[in-house]
This record gives C-alpha cells, structure tokens and sequence, in this order.
C-alpha cells in the first residue's frame, strides 16, 4: 500500500515534501520519499531553490522498491524531469504539475514544463492543475472553460484532469474531474479563506492514498477533497 512522494522539501514545511508526508501519516499510509529539490522559504514568502543531482533522484525511485502509485510534485528543470521519467517504473502516477508558490517564485523552469508536458502528462493517471497552472500549460485564457482546458490537455496525451477552482472566486470552490471518455464530474464545496498553504500539495496526496487503497478515480478525488476541506 506504500506511496511514492516525488517533491520538493519546502523549509517551511506549509508545502512540498513535508506536506505530503503529513498526509500519508494522517491516513495511516507507508511513505517512500524521492526528493527533487531543497528549498529555503521564510514567512514573507522568499524561496530560493537547490535542485538535487537527476542522478540522485533517479536513485532514490530506484531505492524505493515496489509501491502502489506515485504523487509527483515540485520537479524543479528539465534535468529531474527526464530522470523521474526514466527511473520510474510502470504504476499510477498522480501528477500535480507544481510551476510556482503563491508568492510566485519559479519552482519549474521554461525546460521544465516542455519536459513535463512530453514526458509525464501522457503518462499520467491524473493530472491536478489549480486554474493558473491549467492556462500556462495549455497556453489558454484565464477564463477557458473547463471543457476547453480538459481537451488541451487531452491533446498533450492526459488521461483525465483534477481542474481545481480554489483560485477562482464565488461562495464555492469548485473542482471538475475531466475524463476523454466519461461525463465530467463536479465537486463542490463551500469557500474557506484561510491562510494554509500547501493545499495543492495534501489534495494530490490524499487522492494517492485512495488510489492506492484501490478507489476508484473518481471516489478518490471525492474523499480527498473532503479531507482536503475540513484541514483547511
Ligand atoms: N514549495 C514547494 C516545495 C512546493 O512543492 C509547493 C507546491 O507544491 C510550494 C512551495 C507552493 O506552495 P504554496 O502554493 O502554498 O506557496
């Protein structure tokens, strides 16, 4: 039932790595750990950035042994992209497609995306873009409907979209799950504005748990939301 994490250790540890251990721990769930990169982030939202060697990355994959479904998050450049891409065995990934913190600081460069794009999304279970990611990947307008970001991304090769609206606005936070051959499914809950970072982050991991338990996709992205929702 082992998890892979494959992310990026947050100092801070609101997002990122610790994050997600976080949230394997309060499920009960074994953690592997494939870190991407070591960062130093302060209150004010500064953050500077140390990649780990792709060597080392594709190291510690290999280190892992068998588990049931890898979370991919921060994945840094182009370099740690193709080694997770080759060092990764055959399972479900959930692939979280990490750009930016909030503060805006680049946590995957211009390389980086392209790389992503060719070499993850196709290979994807699930891809979980917040609607800033889904328009600079797909290159669209901010207000593209769902439908027009879930086909741009079924073009790149995706097999199904988490597109998570907790960016947008309105009494609530709306996710759509898009799949090329399923009706879309909508997830609704009320709109809290807290201040928790690392949302993004425990969503793609709680839905990893699930898929890993052996839910199916679209019950594991209803559970994890509610879980998502009452931490928040
Ligand atoms: N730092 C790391 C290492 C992350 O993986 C992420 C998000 O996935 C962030 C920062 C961004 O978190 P936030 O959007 O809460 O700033």
């Amino acid at each position: 039932m082992s998890v892979l994490i494959v992310a990026g250790l947050d100092s801070s540890t609101g997002a990122g790595l610790a994050r997600d251990l976080a949230v394997l721990s309060d499920h009960g769930t074994p953690a592997r750990v494939a870190a991407t990169a070591v960062t130093a982030q302060d209150a004010a939202g500064a953050c500077s950035v140390h990649p780990v060697p792709p060597a080392m990355v594709a190291a510690q994959i290999r280190a892992a042994g068998p588990v049931r479904v890898a979370k991919l998050g921060m994945l840094a450049n182009a370099e740690v992209v193709a080694a997770v891409a080759e060092a990764m065995p055959d399972l479900p990934l959930v692939l979280d497609p990490v750009l930016a913190t909030s503060a805006g600081v680049v946590l995957l460069d211009a390389a980086g995306r392209a790389a992503m794009i060719a070499r993850l999304i196709p290979r994807a279970a699930l891809v979980t873009p917040n609607l800033p990611e889904a328009t600079a990947l797909t290159g669209l307008e901010p207000d593209a409907s769902p439908g027009a970001l879930a086909a741009a991304f079924f073009a790149m090769g995706a097999k199904a979209i988490l597109l998570k609206g907790g960016h947008g606005d309105g009494a609530e936070a709306v996710d759509w799950l898009l799949r090329a051959n399923a009706a879309p499914l909508r997830f609704a809950a009320p709109r809290k504005t807290g201040a928790r970072r690392g949302t993004g982050c425990a969503l793609a991991s709680a839905i990893a748990v699930h898929l890993a338990r052996g839910d199916d996709l679209a019950s594991a992205c209803g559970q994890a939301k509610h879980y998502v929702w009452k931490w928040i």
